[in-house]
């Protein structure tokens, strides 16, 4: 007779928020804060009519426990089934076979079986928390959740510049390896157009605060963001900002203008007029050779991203992205159009693509299709919205 396996607790739960970096899609997600506590950036749309809130230690502690039940029952599931404690494919199937579990249970399933060791912290600011208590969260969550060998959250670059580096230093030693911080541009009066609240003098300084502390720092860059009016000065004042900060990472997301955000009012109105997809690849093109004497690792891991493969550590990689870039920039008007309907469609990754993976027939046709009915440019900017 079939040994019967334990049911898992479906009243199990914990928060989780709406967002996290790509590099964070086998982590297992934790909210210590919700949504922003700014929330005025006119090119966001992620907590759109949300409203910032802080949660209590003691509710922090209640999800990492119920994570940590969640990981106690998963493990004994796969000592059941004769796996000796391993979350391999068999325990992984078990688990979303069970009906009503949260989604928060599949994550600390899938956790556990891709076996990251990461742990990321949402929602947009978690420095932002009483340094203290961060520091006491996280503290708990390495106590109770063995696996975690690597922290990491969201945060402000103002408020990193806000805490001090022994204060930052406190909470690297409590458990949070490294921190996302979304630059975006370091050119003032974009920063001020777009409402992001900080200075580049004050990007500068919270990068720094971040590296002296000895945490890794990832930040994000906006291509795009500058629009026709100040593409050259957003390319260059970034990269020198970035050349002051030297982080870990430097990570490309491209901008997008869906509806919902501020920023689209002023595209209707005229003050914001977007770059096409190729002045793009000619600013970011303007951005990476305007990095000088740093050691970051580029990546453009994002879907917005018309190249994915523009990646690679400074300063030894910085002629094979250039090359990338350029080798879009030197394709005829076809030749691109080829090549972003078959990045829209997620189906190539960078321009040689098209022919090295066989896709030239097929993306041929359906240009041919979209061609006679309507603006390519208009459908190909529709696709890529269709992803946000
Ligand atoms: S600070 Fe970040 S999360 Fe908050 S509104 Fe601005 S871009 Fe969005």
């Amino acid at each position: 007779m079939e040994k019967k396996l334990p049911t898992l607790d479906a009243s199990l739960n914990f928060e989780q928020g709406p967002i996290r970096p790509p590099s964070e899609a086998r982590s297992l997600l934790l909210r210590f804060t919700r949504n922003c506590p700014w929330n005025k950036c006119t090119f966001c749309p992620v907590y759109n009519g949300q409203t910032f809130s802080r949660r209590s230690l003691e509710e922090i502690k209640a999800d990492i426990d119920s994570a940590a039940e969640m990981r106690r029952e998963i493990i004994g599931l796969s000592e059941a089934m004769g796996e000796r404690g391993r979350v391999g494919q068999r325990v992984v199937n078990a688990v979303f076979s069970q009906p009503r579990l949260s989604h928060a249970f599949h994550n600390v399933a899938a956790w556990l079986y891709y076996d990251t060791g990461n742990v990321f912290i949402q929602d947009a600011n978690n420095l932002v928390m009483k340094p203290e208590t961060l520091a006491e969260a996280l503290k708990y969550l390495r106590e109770k959740l063995p696996e975690a060998r690597r922290v990491t959250s969201y945060a402000r670059s103002s408020t990193a510049a806000q805490r001090t580096v022994e204060e930052l230093t406190m909470i690297r030693k409590a458990g949070l390896d490294r921190v996302h911080i979304g630059l975006e541009t370091a050119y003032d009066p974009l920063l001020k157009f777009m409402k992001k609240g900080v200075t580049a003098a004050k990007q500068i300084k919270g990068g720094q605060n971040v590296k002296a502390a000895g945490m890794e720092l990832s930040e994000y860059v906006m291509p795009g963001l500058g629009g026709k009016k100040w593409w050259r000065e957003h390319a260059t004042a970034t990269a020198e900002a970035l050349n002051q900060i030297n982080p870990d990472f430097i990570r490309l997301r491209t901008l997008r203008v869906p509806p919902q955000i501020e920023l689209a009012a002023d595209v209707n109105s005229g003050a914001f007029e977007k770059l096409s997809d190729d002045e793009v690849i000619e600013e970011i093109r303007l951005f990476i050779e305007s990095l000088e004497g740093i050691e970051s690792y580029v990546a453009s891991d994002h879907i917005m991203n018309l190249i994915e493969t523009v990646s690679g550590k400074l300063p030894e990689d910085k002629p094979k992205m250039l090359a990338i870039l350029d080798s879009y920039l030197a394709l005829d008007e076809r030749e691109k159009l080829l090549y972003r309907l078959g990045r829209r469609m997620g189906r190539v990754r960078e321009p040689g693509d098209v022919d090295r993976l066989g896709l030239r027939g097929d993306l041929e046709a359906t240009l041919e299709r979209i061609q006679g009915q309507a603006d390519p440019d208009e459908v190909l900017s529709e696709m890529a919205d269709g992803m946000i």
